[in-house]
Parts: C-alpha cells; sequence; structure tokens
C-alpha cells in the first residue's frame, strides 16, 4: 500500500505529528498495536487530569486524545490498529517500508517513529491450554475490521472499555455476542455501561460473570469456549474468543524494527532529525 507518509505509533505524538505533516499536504498512515489511537493516555490513564499541555490549564487524557483526533481529522489520516510493525527497510527508490504482523506492508517516503516507551503487547488469559494453537484466528485480542466478525458467534472476554465498547459495537454486526466478565461491575466509561446494559437488557448481548477456563475444536478454528462461574461450568458455542485483558509495555520496540541504536536512542542528523541516510536494510 503506498502513502505519503506511516506514522508508528497512535499516542499523542503520532496525532500530533499526523496533523503536522497534513498542513505539508501530507496523507498519513498510522500502524499501532492497540486497538484503538492514544497510546499510553488512553490504555494506562484516560480519566487522569494532565496539567502541563499549553493552553489546556487541565486536561483528561482521554479528551486530550479526542482533541488531537479532531485537529488531525481534516487530513483523514488512516488508521491500521491491532497490527505491529515488526520490519522497516529500504527500498530501491529511497522510500520505506513497513512491514506489520498483520501482513500490511506500507511503502512511504517518510516513516515517523512515534513508538512513545514501548510497544504494547497484550496481556493472556491465565492457565488456558494450548491457546498459542488458537491465537490469530480463534482467539484475537484486537478487532481489525469489525465486517470481519459479520455474522459470527463471538465471546468477549474483559470488562474494562475495549471489553465495553467491542460488546457494543459487535452487538450490530455480529450474529451471537456473549461477555465474560469475573466481576459483576464494568470498569468502563458510565455512558458506554449504560449502553451496553440496555443491550443485555434488550438480549443483545448474554452476560456471564465467570472466565474463560478451556478452548475446543481443531486448532487454531474455535468452537466452543468453557467458562467457569460460581455454579459450575458452561460450554459456550462460538466461532471466535476476542480477549480484552489490557496491555503491558515491553522496551524495545525499536530494536525490532533493525534501527542503529546507541544506547537505546536513535542517532539522528540533528539538521534534519533523520536517522543518518545508511539504508537499514536494502529490499
Ligand atoms: C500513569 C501515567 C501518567 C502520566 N501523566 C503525564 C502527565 O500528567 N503529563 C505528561 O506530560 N505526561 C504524562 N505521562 C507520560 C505521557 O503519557 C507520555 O510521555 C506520552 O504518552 C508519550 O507519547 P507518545 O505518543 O510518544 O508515546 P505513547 O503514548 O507511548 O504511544 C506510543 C504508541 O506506539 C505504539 N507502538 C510502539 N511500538 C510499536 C510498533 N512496533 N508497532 C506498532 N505500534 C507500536 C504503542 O502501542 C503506543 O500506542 C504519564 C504516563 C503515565 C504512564
Amino acid at each position: 500500500m503506498q502513502t505519503d507518509a506511516v506514522i508508528v505509533g497512535a499516542g499523542p505524538c503520532g496525532l500530533f505529528a499526523a496533523f503536522q505533516l497534513g498542513m505539508h499536504g501530507l496523507s498519513a498512515q498510522f500502524v499501532d498495536t492497540l486497538d484503538r489511537p492514544g497510546g499510553q493516555c488512553i490504555e494506562l490513564y484516560p480519566d487522569k487530569p494532565i496539567y502541563d499541555i499549553p493552553a489546556l490549564p487541565a486536561v483528561k487524557a482521554g479528551e486530550l486524545v479526542e482533541r488531537l483526533m479532531t485537529q488531525a481529522a481534516p487530513f483523514k489520516p488512516a488508521f491500521h490498529m491491532g497490527q505491529q510493525a515488526i520490519s522497516l527497510g529500504r527500498l530501491s527508490d529511497g522510500r520505506w517500508s513497513v512491514a506489520t504482523d498483520g501482513g500490511l506492508d506500507l511503502q512511504a517516503p517518510v516513516v515517523v517513529l512515534a513508538t512513545g516507551g514501548g510497544g504494547f503487547t497484550p496481556r493472556t488469559p491465565p492457565n488456558l491450554a494450548r491457546l498459542e494453537a488458537y491465537e490469530g484466528a480463534g482467539v484475537r485480542y484486537a478487532v481489525r475490521r469489525l465486517e470481519d466478525h459479520a455474522s459470527e458467534r463471538v465471546v468477549i472476554a474483559g470488562g474494562g472499555d475495549s471489553a465495553v465498547d467491542w460488546a457494543i459495537a459487535l452487538a450490530a454486526v455480529a450474529a451471537e455476542v456473549v461477555l465474560v466478565h469475573q466481576r459483576e461491575e464494568f470498569r468502563a466509561q458510565p455512558h458506554s455501561v449504560a449502553c451496553l446494559q440496555r443491550l443485555i437488557a434488550e438480549g443483545r448481548v448474554r452476560r456471564l460473570t465467570g472466565r474463560v477456563v478451556g478452548l475446543h475444536g481443531e486448532a487454531p478454528g474455535l468452537e466452543a469456549v468453557t467458562v467457569k462461574a460460581r455454579d459450575g461450568e458452561t460450554r459456550v458455542l462460538t466461532d471466535r474468543l476476542l480477549v480484552f485483558f489490557g496491555f503491558v509495555m515491553r522496551g524495545g520496540p525499536l530494536e525490532s524494527l533493525g534501527l542503529d541504536l546507541v544506547d537505546g536512542l536513535v542517532p539522528v542528523d540533528t539538521g534534519r532529525f533523520e536517522q543518518a541516510a545508511r539504508p537499514v536494510r536494502d529490499w
């Protein structure tokens, strides 16, 4: 896929870069491992006030991200979420190529690495036998395109913003949505929780209090999961298990991109803040 600029990382810095690129007439495509833009602000502290943004005496991190999205919106950036950039290479015509673990190959003259403190990797459900065999197919940690789940039976595990928001969105397209959460309460925006409760009352989302303890079917395809509740175990027929248990930050995202690092930092030509012209890898 060709574009003017690829931005790796849709945190606050990446989002502002999309605005700046737009001001120069360049359109941008984002790649981020998270399922929504906002980086640390959205994943780690959306409701915490921030006091050090110029001209905004106090703003919640979630609102800051909304404002950055609004600022970049006129330039129509594209978002490829739930994908990790896994390699960076130089093409023979001088452009860059960014490959993702979701099979995308984005080519552009400009790559902005706004990878912050590191890549986020999804927290996996503990003690689930043969989990790896299902990952990427029957079990996923992100929704890349809502349409991928049209007419599917989906089990969602989790009780935070991502689990609640995706349960609401998927209720509109999936054949069945079952939301499995260990606690009675959800840890999500009150408006989203109210919307979810309505869908549960209308029978459009089924809610189970418990946790997923077993996966069934010929991997990587999934046929059913076992949910353990206080009063026993239930087998739920399903095509997909979507796990939203949050993310953990792992350092060193730049190393995996094959960059020349000095003490973990990227040496740049400070005139242009570009890395030295040496190709990372010739393709
Ligand atoms: C609890 C907490 C409170 C904070 N409070 C404040 C505050 O009050 N004021 C303040 O100024 N700062 C605060 N910070 C720091 C601030 O959040 C960070 O400085 C800021 O988020 C950095 O923005 P960024 O866009 O550079 O990176 P990040 O927000 O880290 O975003 C980087 C993005 O890149 C993605 N990414 C990384 N590698 C890859 C890859 N290989 N492929 C695809 N995607 C990738 C990640 O998934 C992530 O979404 C706080 C941080 C924390 C944890």
